[in-house]
């Protein structure tokens, strides 16, 4: 196996080497078509089981009940940010958001210039540090719909359950930690995904809808814009990101191949346990800035006593094989992104790196 190292980028990330060598093995001919994959027509027989394996793989992993539609759509998950309210705003409409960090801020921002929102709860003014706790918002009867960033990739925080927000549908956006977890259908309206954590590379969009949304959109929408034109089509309305389905389908194959969602959930449980205990044995001297209860399996977020250990740490972590422990640039710190394809002896290197570490600096 050529030089692969632990590679702990937020995104694109590491992907299962499973996959990219399975795409490898027929990216020139595919099955005996004597063309690629991404050379042929999206309508014909190859690409056309493609698709339907890779809708039909997240309908079994996730158990999504029948009364929603899978989309897989382009324009990443910021895409989301716009289509989202310009279907489901309707005329003299308010949708609510929850402000919990860098991406549901993005996404307000977006939504702002669409339509009317009001923000239900904000975590500005403790930088972000934690989500909110189910009675600290209140949901408006007559809301379009509750949006919540339901992991923070940048903070590094987590809901640990979805909030109950009663007959006003909940939208989250789930990038970060899809197919990490079970989602409790019973109180979502929707939930969308860039795909290049969990699912695959960039360049496709997940999108889960309850099927009595669709009805709620607007009509006078641009085509690629309504999920109206999408959904009776099976996202197949114009050239789908081909490539990019591809190989979600073959992330999700091996997903199902180690044994689907329980397995996956237990691996992040099973990694991210490792980095927290080393931070909670380091006696301070690495320190989790997010609360307890709702730190990220995907993101863990962690500080060293000053920026200058932070800088060497980060850089002697990558001669030694570790690659991208630095914070985003808007918060500092070292964080370790640890999605579904980073094996568990990723995160007992990093953990053993963490204590040596620690032993020659404290
Ligand atoms: C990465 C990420 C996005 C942005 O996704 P794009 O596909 O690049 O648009 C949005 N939300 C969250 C939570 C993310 O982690």
């Amino acid at each position: 196996m050529a030089n692969r190292i632990y590679n702990f980028s937020a995104g694109p990330c590491t992907l299962p080497l499973e996959a990219l060598e399975k795409a490898q093995a027929e990216f020139v001919d595919y099955q005996g078509a004597g063309m690629s994959i991404i050379e042929m027509s999206h309508r014909g027989k190859h690409y056309d089981a493609v698709h339907h394996e890779a809708i039909a793989s997240v309908r079994s992993l996730l158990t999504v009940p029948d009364n929603f539609d899978i989309l897989l759509l382009q324009g990443g998950a910021t895409l989301q940010f716009a289509m989202l309210p310009m279907n489901l705003i309707a005329q003299g409409m308010t949708a609510e958001y929850v402000l919990t960090g860098s991406w549901s801020k993005k996404a307000i921002a977006d939504a702002k210039k669409v339509g009317d929102i009001r923000v239900i709860w904000s975590g500005e003014k403790d930088n972000f540090t934690r989500m909110p706790k189910q009675d600290e918002f209140q949901v408006g009867s007559d809301a379009a719909y509750v949006h919540i960033c339901s992991n923070e990739t940048i903070g590094g925080i987590e809901f640990q359950t979805l909030p109950d927000t009663g007959n006003v549908p909940l939208v989250a956006d789930m990038s970060s930690h899809i197919m990490s977890r079970p989602v409790d259908f019973s109180k979502v309206g929707m939930i969308y995904a860039g795909a290049q954590k969990n699912l695959g590379p960039a360049g496709a969009a997940l999108i889960i809808i309850r099927k009595d949304l669709l009805d709620r959109c607007r009509e006078d929408l641009p085509s690629y814009m309504s999920y109206k034109t999408h959904a009776p089509k099976d996202s197949m309305y114009n050239t789908p990101p081909v490539f990019a389905v591809y190989m979600l389908k073959l992330t999700l194959d091996w997903v199902a191949s180690i044994g689907g969602l329980a397995e996956v959930e237990r691996r992040a449980i099973q990694r991210s346990d490792l980095l927290y205990n080393t931070i909670a044995e380091s006696n301070g001297w690495y320190r989790s800035p997010v609360e307890k209860e709702t730190r990220s399996r995907m993101n863990v977020c962690f500080r060293l006593p000053s920026e200058d250990l932070e800088k060497q740490f980060i850089g002697e972590a990558l001669a030694a094989g570790m690659s991208n422990l630095k914070g985003h640039r808007s918060v500092g710190g070292c964080r370790a992104s640890m999605y579904n394809a980073m094996p568990i002896e990723g995160a007992e290197k990093l953990a053993q790196f963490m204590l040596d570490f620690k032993n020659k600096h404290a």
